[in-house]
């Protein structure tokens, strides 16, 4: 059986490799790829899991570094407020 596995993919058109087969088509002459070398429904699934853990975790790291930012403005106001010495 030949399940082209081992053909890698190339598209039919340029004879490029195909390096995003995220896209329909060809990312060089815009031709539109097979279906054979498009990603299965289960593929882009997972591919588009995996990007939005990162850029979950991309926007927890910036939730963090605003919480940083605004833990040291407190801070520093803190410190700049004091009570009248008698
Ligand atoms: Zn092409």
């Amino acid at each position: 059986m030949n399940q082209g596995l081992n053909k890698g993919c190339r598209c039919p058109a340029c004879g490029r490799e195909v390096y995003s087969r995220r896209r329909p088509a060809c990312e060089f002459c815009g031709e539109l790829l097979p279906v054979e070398l498009q990603l299965t429904a289960e593929e882009r699934k997972a591919i588009d899991r995996e990007i939005c853990e990162i850029k979950e975790r991309r926007e927890e790291d910036k939730k963090e570094e605003e919480l940083a930012r605004q833990r040291d403005r407190r801070r520093r106001h803190t410190r700049s407020f004091r009570w009248p010495e008698r």
